[in-house]
């Protein structure tokens, strides 16, 4: 099998290995890592896919971009590692799904992606005979996804920064009750102290000895495993050929791009849906042509989605032939019309988010929280203003137990919290504390991890 190749999305910095492009996460040039040849999956290999189980479809799917720096064998066993929990298909009404995707262990989607690249970065390390250290800032869910994802993962170690006073009870507790390779560490300030802590370490000399790397939300190896899960509902759901709607509620856009890519590799996804909170750059954009980033961006109840400028969008620009870079600016423009037939966006307010998570409990009996609220809403204005009908799937990405106020208020009753987030209360916390300063960090880097 030849190598695919990853090239940057600002064409500038050179082309890499999929291993290289892991390692290096953002390329040198700020640009984003894409595929040189998007792999094609005919209709044989689609239907090939339906009597395999989860980890064996992500086999396949991350095997068709990793040529052979996985065997493989040893893809398929990362895959049963990284998915043992289900992957529920929930009807509601005609053939309209949700797809929850909230079942890993922070009942999150984010776990797909992170387990399966910290699966990933663990054996690169291990045939590398290298090791690496993780370093992040959170403010909540994050870390505690990266966390997970990287437990005892070998020739890993990963430290998580976090301000106290701005997580919740929970939050903490799903990073600082791991132990093992993983370290927590609560800085005296706020998130932004935080932040300014890891970057200065990355950009610190004086820690060359150490292998200090981030495990950012736009490397590569997290947008592959969310193609998975639309192949996934797919296969599962679908009669022989029939097409697909989709639709993604939409942050930083990397959920989304997968679904694009699992487009282009030839599901029969026949309209991408996305739906965004009041962050409505790209729904303005896809109307407009014109592309204006929103900053601040804008505070909503789905919180994991309020980004003002997604940094995965270059790789959605870049995919349809046009170039954005990172800033913002667009140098050349995508094929609008063909970006305009593939995808279908809009925006949904706080209010409507409140209306629909009513709505889908009281005519459905479907629990939503205010990130699939707002997924759920876009799929349902795109059937109406399209009179679009068949296989329709949109995804949950979050439990709805992870919002417990906002259910209670406008549902009155508290959801069930799943089994993942209730045995993190009984277990013991560990974490360090520090002051927000430099050289008191820059030392237990050097106590802990220099060789
Ligand atoms: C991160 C996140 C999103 C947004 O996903 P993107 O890939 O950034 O578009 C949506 N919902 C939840 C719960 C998230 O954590």
């Amino acid at each position: 099998m030849t190598q695919n190749l990853y090239y940057s999305t600002n064409h500038k910095a050179p082309e890499v290995s999929l291993a290289e492009a892991l390692i290096n996460g953002q390329a040198p040039d700020r640009g984003l890592y894409m595929p040189r040849v998007i792999p094609q999956v005919d209709k044989k290999a689609i239907e090939n896919l339906r009597h395999l189980t989860y980890p064996e479809i992500a086999a396949f799917v991350i095997g068709q971009f990793s040529g052979d720096t996985f065997s493989r064998g040893l893809l398929l066993n990362l895959c049963k590692d990284a998915y043992d929990y289900e992957v529920p298909l929930e009807p509601v009404v005609d053939r309209h799904y949700v797809m929850r995707l909230d079942q890993g262990p922070t009942a999150s989607f984010k776990d797909f992606a992170a387990r399966m690249m910290a699966r990933m970065f663990g054996m690169l390390m291990q045939q590398e005979h290298r090791e690496l250290v993780i370093l992040t800032a959170t403010s909540g869910d994050t870390g505690s996804a990266i966390a997970h994802a990287f437990f005892e993962i070998p020739n890993i170690q990963v430290m998580v920064l976090f301000p106290p006073d701005e997580v919740s009870n929970r939050q903490r507790k799903q990073m600082t009750t791991l132990g093992h390779n993983i370290t927590t560490v609560a800085v005296d300030g706020q998130f932004d102290d935080c932040q300014a802590l890891v970057k200065r370490a990355f950009a610190d000399k004086n820690l060359k000895s150490i292998p200090l790397t981030s495990a950012n939300s736009i490397n590569i190896g997290r947008l592959l495993p969310q193609i998975v899960y639309y192949f996934y509902a797919y296969v599962r759901l679908s009669k022989k050929d029939e097409p697909v709607t989709i639709c993604v509620p939409s942050g930083n856009f990397g959920n989304m791009m997968g679904a694009l890519l699992a487009k282009h590799m030839g599901l029969p996804i026949e309209k991408l849906v996305i739906a965004t909170n009041s962050n409505d750059e790209v729904p303005i954009y896809l109307q407009s042509g014109i592309y204006q980033k929103i900053v601040p961006s804008r505070v909503c109840m789905s919180n994991a989605m309020n980004v003002g400028h997604p940094s995965n969008f270059a790789r959605v620009i870049d995919l349809y032939g046009g170039w954005i870079d990172e800033s913002g600016k667009i140098h050349k423009q995508p094929d609008l019309n063909r970006l305009r037939h593939d995808i279908w966006a809009i925006s949904i307010s706080e209010e409507e988010t409140r209306t629909v998570i009513k709505e889908a409990w009281q005519k459905h009996k479907l629990l939503l929280e205010p990130h699939g609220a707002v997924g759920w809403a876009g799929l349902n204005h795109y059937i109406q203003k399209e009179k679009a009908k068949g296989l329709m799937v949109t995804v949950e990405t979050a439990h709805p137990a992870k919002f417990p106020d906002e259910i209670e208020a406008l549902l009155h009753f508290t959801p069930d919290v799943p089994q993942s987030l209730i045995d993190v209360e009984k277990k013991e916390e560990h974490y360090l504390k520090l002051p927000a300063d430099y050289s008191a960090f820059s030392d237990l880097l050097i106590k802990q991890y220099s060789r």
